[in-house]
């Protein structure tokens, strides 16, 4: 095996050092991997040397993401959005979502189920093509609901008085 060197100072005397460590991806679990570095006895610097920091995160991130996709997919199937559902209102081809489940997937794969995660509502909005009055409709809706369960709605005047105002016709001036 080829013996390390230090890229900054050329010295040889070099030490492994390994450490556990964690991240987490944007809505999924978190996930652990190994750092594998050496640092340098002579000038005290630290370097992935092989790569192998970066490869273990890459590793452990994608299977992270596997997880994720999986576990998406499951949750959405019990909102009642099932796999033929999301291919049809999107327009996928048949199957897409098998894959991505198997691990094939990719990273517009992922910022489709995050949105989708956060916004189940939107597969009613792809269904009706996006037709923009459907949209803005099921928005307005789905802020009156949310408002509604929202402690905010009870407990805040200012929120009360917009829509108190707004229900009985507009606002008034302060001199009206
Ligand atoms: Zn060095």
């Amino acid at each position: 095996m080829k013996q390390n060197t230090c890229p900054l100072c050329g010295s040889k005397e070099l030490k492994k050092f390994k450490k556990q460590s964690s991240d987490r991806i944007t809505l999924g679990e978190k996930f652990f991997f190994e750092e594998v570095y050496f640092k340098c006895l002579v000038c005290h610097e630290a370097f992935d040397l092989l790569g192998e920091t970066d490869r273990n995160y890459r590793i452990a991130e994608k299977k992270a993401q596997k997880k994720f996709v999986k576990k998406t997919i499951e949750e959405l199937n019990k909102k009642n959005i099932s796999m033929s559902f999301f291919e049809r209102v999107f327009e996928l081809p048949i199957r897409t979502l098998s894959r991505w489940k198997s691990g094939d997937f990719s990273f517009v794969s992922l910022a489709l189920l995050r949105i989708v995660k956060t916004y189940p509502w939107l597969t009613d909005v792809a269904e009706h093509k996006f037709e923009e009055e459907f949209a803005r409709d099921v928005l307005i809706q789905k802020v009156d609901h949310d408002v509604i369960n929202t402690k905010a709605y009870n407990e805040t005047s200012s929120i009360d008085y917009f829509f108190d105002s707004g229900r009985e016709g507009g606002y008034q001036t302060v001199n009206g």
